[in-house]
């Protein structure tokens, strides 16, 4: 599609200019060099958080100034970028214990410059052979457990985990380094302690109750009663001594050896303390079921968006699929010559249409049809954009289409929808890297709810994910994410790598459940669409279509374009409880490749405390 040009004040302009206005304080300030390498001394590292890094050699963007060191050494001491995601990752099961970790899951995706292909790994939680479709079921009420906290701090919401698995698979088939090799940094870490912030200390508080439910979780994350406060070192030495079990006897030693039957005994018997009130109700894994348990090497979903190639998570992750229908349904409309209402406005159409598609038609490939080619046709993208009117926000929920008819005409008219529960949290971590041979990495990875299921494997030092709980609490045989035994819950995570040309341009991804997807699209669009640097588009404030008859945005995306989209009949809110946990969407971190050898490492400047980016040789 060809963009005319446009003597109007276009999207472009008024977002790069009006609407930084509050984000571009940050992104005025030079781009800052790189951490330095890790000192002699043994003691936690009290540096600053650096958004935005510029220079050459690899690049690496995580939440945490230690993942992001850890990665970069890496890069240094020879490792590329697989080995450097999985030695970063490790440190984030440490310094970002509640967001990730060996008990949880994830998606890593690859673009291997030898080949010059895009991998993924499909790292997702699977259900226990035995769980039930009425798992999530009060036995002594016949209704839904409570969802939060009661549901989500419990055995029956733990997924066999991932992680682990994904990290071995990946450094096998494309790293330089072992496992023992890649979990060293973070190793050292978890024993020498780091100090604990601000976003620790609050998730420490806000999980109190769940933590206090049981023993294990209890000693280890609620020293003396409380959480940990700002500026003390939290030490980890059972995670420590893990990682070192697990270098020194290969990742058997979790999914077969003593430490299973400790994970099996954690979700079966939860340790539960005298004085909870919580139920903390059982699941029902076995060590049969970690023993099984088998990554998933995924064709990458890949659409063609205004001649970028965007690469995705195929499903068990709707991220691609959702992601990618919206991009292709966006594609229809020159955005740039708009004005900046009737960009977003399309934008919050497009996302809205393609989570309808998502709910009616995304879950597991091992256990239903989803119809991927469909949803990523041009045909079908044509058909959904004739929902789209000018200037007239569509009634929400809008209902989903249909992928077994179409022909891209605008014969069906738009039908109201039902809404698309939505359990999914606010937690998980994401990470970017860049190694000088070109390879990228973009890995999502998480323990689902900050805090996860709330139960740390006693003397392991690591909290089991509640990933299941990302099922349908009620069970619907018609609704592709229906709780199955030994499938994968459907995930919005939505790791992306961009190609140009057939050479990585961008990476980018993030935490936030279901909103992962509209961050990642909206940064996009952002980007490419919308004239923003990369520092801008994932600094802008944020809005999450998720096809609700609600319109969850941040604060100051309510204040810049809450009264303009009003007029076309959107129905925005500020992100706030009880519409939404918190004022911020996502924690995002991503890497542009420009020119031959630039990198531009970007991370949050503020949200979640601010990320932490880096590369090799910072830009003199
Ligand atoms: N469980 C969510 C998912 O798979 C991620 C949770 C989060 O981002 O907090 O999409």
């Amino acid at each position: 599609m060809k963009h005319r040009p446009s003597t109007r004040r276009t999207a472009a302009a008024t977002l790069s200019l009006g609407l930084c206005t509050a984000v571009c304080t940050v992104l005025a300030a030079p781009a800052p060099a790189a951490p330095a390498p890790a000192p002699a001394a043994q003691g936690p590292r009290t540096d600053t958080k650096v958004p935005t890094a510029v220079g050459r050699g690899g690049a690496v963007s995580t939440v945490d100034p230690e993942a992001t060191r850890a990665g970069l050494q890496v890069l240094k001491d020879g490792g590329n970028a697989v080995d450097a995601a999985v030695a970063a990752a490790a440190t984030l099961g440490v310094t970002e214990p509640y967001s990730a970790g060996i008990g949880g899951g994830g998606y890593f995706v690859l673009y291997d410059a030898k080949s010059g292909k895009v991998r993924t790994i499909d790292g997702r939680e699977t259900a226990p052979a035995k769980m039930r479709r009425d798992a999530f079921i009060d036995p002594a009420t016949g209704k839904p457990w409570n969802f939060a906290p009661e549901l989500v701090t419990s055995g029956v919401s733990v997924g066999v985990p991932g992680t682990l698995a994904t990290w071995d698979k990946a450094l096998r088939k494309w790293g330089r380094w072992s496992l023992g090799e890649a979990l060293a940094p973070a190793t050292k870490v978890a024993q020498r302690g780091f100090i604990v912030d601000e976003t620790f200390h609050n998730q420490t508080t806000e999980n109190a109750v769940r933590f206090a439910a049981t023993k294990a979780s209890r000693r280890l994350w609620l020293p003396g009663g409380s959480a940990p406060r700002v500026g003390s070192v939290f030490r980890n030495p059972d995670l420590a001594a893990t990682y070192r079990q697990i270098a020194r006897d290969g990742v058997s030693a979790f999914y077969q050896g003593k430490m299973a039957g400790e994970i099996v005994r954690a979700v079966r018997d939860p340790d539960k303390t005298r004085s909870t009130e919580l139920p903390v109700p059982a699941g029902r894994m076995t060590r049969k079921d970690l023993k099984g348990y088998q990554v998933a090497l995924q064709r990458p979903t890949r659409v063609d968006y205004r001649g970028y190639d965007v690469y995705g998570m195929a499903p068990s992750s709707s991220g691609g699929s959702t992601v990618g229908e919206a991009l292709n349904i966006l594609e229809r409309y020159d955005l740039r010559s708009m004005s900046v209402t009737d960009a977003l406005h399309h934008y919050l159409e497009a996302s809205s249409l393609a989570f309808a598609d998502r709910g009616k038609y995304v879950g597991d490939p091992a256990y239903v049809d989803v119809p991927l080619s469909d949803l990523l046709s041009d045909t079908f993208a044509a058909e959904r954009a004739c929902a789209i009117k000018p200037g007239v926000a569509l009634p929400k929920p809008t209902a989903a289409g249909n992928t077994a008819s179409y022909d891209g005409s605008c014969s069906t008219p738009a039908a109201r929808g039902e809404a698309d529960a939505d359990t999914e949290n606010l937690s998980t971590t994401n990470l970017t890297v860049v190694d000088r041979w070109g390879n990228v990495v973009e890995y999502t990875l998480t323990i689902e709810q900050t805090g996860g299921s709330g139960i740390t494997v006693p003397g392991r030092g690591f909290l089991l994910n509640n990933e299941l709980t990302d099922f349908s609490v009620v069970y619907d045989a018609s609704d592709p994410n229906r709780i199955q035994p030994g499938k994968r819950p459907r995930s919005s995570m939505s790791p992306t790598i961009v190609l140009k040309d057939g050479r990585p341009f961008l990476a980018l991804g993030s935490p936030g459940g279901s909103t992962i997807i509209t961050t990642v699209l909206q940064t996009l669009v952002n980007r490419i669409d919308l004239g923003m640097s990369i520092e801008q588009a994932l600094a802008a404030p944020r809005v999450s279509p998720r096809n609700g008859a609600e319109t969850v945005a941040e604060p100051a995306f309510v204040t810049a374009y809450g009264a303009a989209l009003s007029g076309y009949g959107h129905k925005l809110v500020a992100a706030a409880p009880p519409s939404y946990p918190q004022s911020e969407i996502g924690a995002a971190t991503a890497i542009e490749l420009s020119g031959t050898r630039r990198l531009t490492a970007v991370s949050e400047p503020t949200r979640r405390g601010g990320g932490a980016a880096g590369v090799v040789t910072p830009r003199r």
